[in-house]
C-alpha cells in the first residue's frame, strides 16, 4: 500500500518538474488550488480564535468580523439526490467472470448485463487480460450508467471500450463504443549491478521489463556483445517510457536514455530525433551508436545467456581456427551481423550448413554449424540484425554453436576488433542541437533519479 502511494508522488512529482508534460500545467493548478484552500481555512480559523483576555477588557477594541464557513447545502442536497452516481474502478483478475468483474464494481443490472453479452462492440470486454482496469458510473439503485475499459494500445495512445445506458429506467437501452485516446507518457527509471546470478538476474531485480531489456541489447550490439563483454559488477541505468491512462500501467515505450559501465568503461546512449526526422541512438556527445558490424552474430536471450561459458572466445582460439566460436543452444537466432549480400547458402564440409554474406568496402561474413536456414535465397540483400539462421552442430562439431569468420578481402580478421571501427558524429548545428537537448533531458533525469532513489527505499 505505501510502495504504490510513494509510487504514485513519485510520478506526480515528475510530472510537475517537467514542463514539456501533458498533464504538468493541470497538475500546477490542481496544487495552486488545494494551497489556496489551506489558507483559506488557515485564515478563517485565525480570525474565529480571540486571545480571552480581550474579553475579560471592556475597554478593548473589538472587531466584529463574519467566520468564513464552507457551505454545506450542496453536499446535503446531494445526499438526498436521487439522481446522484457512483464510480467505482477495479481491475481484471486471472479466472475473472463478467459477472463477476461487475459485482466487485458493484454493479446490479441484469438489462447491462445481457446486453454485454450480446453487443459485438461491448463483448470486448470479454478479452481483457488480468491486470487491465474497468471503471463503471452506478447509480443509486446500483443500475449500471456507464462503464470505460481500456482495450489496450502502444505507448501513446489506448483504445478505450464506453459502454453507455441511453434509454431510461422503464426502458433501458445501451451503446457500446470504441474510441481512442491519449496516454500520459510518464519516465521510469531502474538501475542496477550485475550480481553472481548475471545479467537477467540483474535486470529482474532492477524491475526492468522484458521488452526493455530487449531494446537495451539491441541498442549496445555494435558496441557490446552480451555474451562475452559483461561481467560481475558491471553496472546500468536505464531511464524509458510507459504510457499510462487513467492512472492504470497501459505499455511500455522506448528506452529514452541507458548508461551502461562495462569493465571500467562507459557506454552512454540516447534516443535523439533530429527536426522530426527518424530517431536513432547517440552517444552523449553526438556519435551514432550504429556501427556497421554487430559485436555478435547470435541472439543474447534467457535461454542462450550462460550457456557454454566455458567457450569463452579467446584470442588464441581464434588465431588457430580463423573464427569465434558462439556456445548457444540448437535453435538459438543467428543474425546478419551487418548490411549485405548472401553470396553463399548451403552446406560445406567441415562447415555443414554455412551463409556467407558479402558487404560493402570487401568485407565478408561466414555462420557455420547452422541447424536450419531462415526464409532467405542467395543473391538476396539482408540487413544488419536480420534473422538469417539457426545455430546447430552440422559439419564438424562436437555440440551445438555458431563459427563465425569476418574477413576484408578474404583475409580473416579478429572479429572482436571490430569495435574500433568508429562512426561518424554529428557536425555543426545538428550536433550543437544535439547537446542542448541532451543537456536538457540529463538534468531532468538528474532530478528523476533523487525521486527514483526515494521510491525504492534503496
Ligand atoms: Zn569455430
Amino acid at each position: 500500500m505505501w510502495s504504490r502511494l510513494r509510487e504514485v508522488f513519485a510520478r506526480e512529482l515528475v510530472v510537475l518538474v517537467d514542463p514539456t508534460h501533458a498533464l504538468h500545467a493541470r497538475r500546477r493548478k490542481q496544487l495552486t488550488a488545494s494551497v489556496a484552500t489551506v489558507f483559506t481555512l488557515g485564515m478563517a480559523a485565525a480570525m474565529g480564535v480571540a486571545p480571552s483576555t480581550a474579553y475579560d477588557d471592556p475597554d478593548a477594541p473589538r472587531v466584529l468580523e463574519s467566520m468564513r464557513l464552507p457551505d454545506l447545502r450542496d453536499q446535503l442536497d446531494q445526499l438526498t439526490d436521487t439522481s446522484a452516481t457512483y464510480v467505482r474502478q477495479e481491475r481484471m483478475q486471472r479466472g475473472d467472470t463478467i459477472a463477476a468483474l461487475l459485482k466487485r464494481l458493484g454493479v446490479d443490472d441484469p438489462d447491462a448485463q445481457e446486453f454485454i453479452r450480446k453487443n459485438s462492440t461491448a463483448r470486448g470486454l470479454f478479452k481483457l487480460e488480468p491486470g487491465q482496469t474497468v471503471q463503471a458510473e452506478i447509480d443509486q439503485s446500483n443500475l449500471l450508467v456507464s462503464l470505460q475499459a481500456n482495450l489496450g494500445g502502444d505507448v501513446s495512445s489506448s483504445r478505450e471500450l464506453v459502454i453507455e445506458r441511453v434509454g431510461d429506467v422503464t426502458n433501458p437501452r445501451f451503446k457500446a463504443r470504441v474510441q481512442t485516446v491519449d496516454n500520459e507518457l510518464h519516465y521510469q527509471m531502474g538501475s542496477g549491478v550485475i550480481g553472481p546470478g548475471g545479467f537477467f538476474k540483474a535486470m529482474d531485480a532492477a524491475n526492468v521489463p522484458d521488452d526493455v531489456v530487449e531494446q537495451m541489447i539491441s541498442i549496445f550490439s555494435g558496441v557490446i556483445d552480451f555474451h562475452h563483454d559483461i561481467v560481475k559488477g558491471d553496472r546500468f541505468r536505464i531511464v524509458y517510457e510507459s504510457g499510462y491512462r487513467d492512472g492504470a500501467f497501459v505499455r511500455n515505450g522506448r528506452v529514452v536514455a541507458i548508461e551502461l559501465i562495462n569493465r571500467g568503461q562507459l557506454h552512454q546512449a540516447l534516443w535523439y530525433s533530429a527536426n522530426g526526422s527518424n530517431g536513432a541512438y547517440y552517444t552523449f556527445d553526438g556519435r551514432s551508436m550504429k556501427r556497421p558490424f554487430l559485436r555478435s552474430p547470435v541472439e543474447f536471450s534467457r535461454m542462450s545467456s550462460g550457456f557454454g561459458l566455458r567457450n569463452h572466445p579467446l584470442h588464441h582460439e581464434w588465431s588457430q581456427h580463423k573464427g569465434v566460436d558462439f556456445a548457444a543452444p540448437t535453435g538459438t537466432k543467428v543474425f546478419a551481423t551487418g548490411d549485405g549480400e548472401v553470396q553463399f547458402l548451403g552446406r560445406q564440409n567441415g562447415y555443414g550448413n554455412i551463409i556467407v554474406l558479402r558487404h560493402h568496402n570487401g568485407y565478408s561474413t561466414y555462420y557455420a554449424h547452422l541447424s536450419r536456414f531462415a526464409t532467405i535465397k542467395q543473391g538476396q540483400q539482408v540487413s544488419q540484425g536480420q534473422l538469417i539462421g539457426y545455430v546447430g552442430s552440422t559439419g564438424w562439431a562436437t555440440g551445438p554453436h555458431l563459427h563465425y569468420e569476418f574477413r576484408h578481402n578474404d583475409v580473416p580478421q579478429n572479429p572482436l576488433s571490430i569495435t574500433l571501427m568508429e562512426s561518424p558524429a554529428l557536425t555543426g548545428r545538428a550536433r550543437q542541437q544535439f547537446l542542448s537537448y541532451s543537456g536538457e533531458l540529463m538534468s531532468r533525469i538528474n532530478a528523476l533519479r533523487t525521486y527514483n532513489v526515494a521510491s525504492n527505499g534503496n
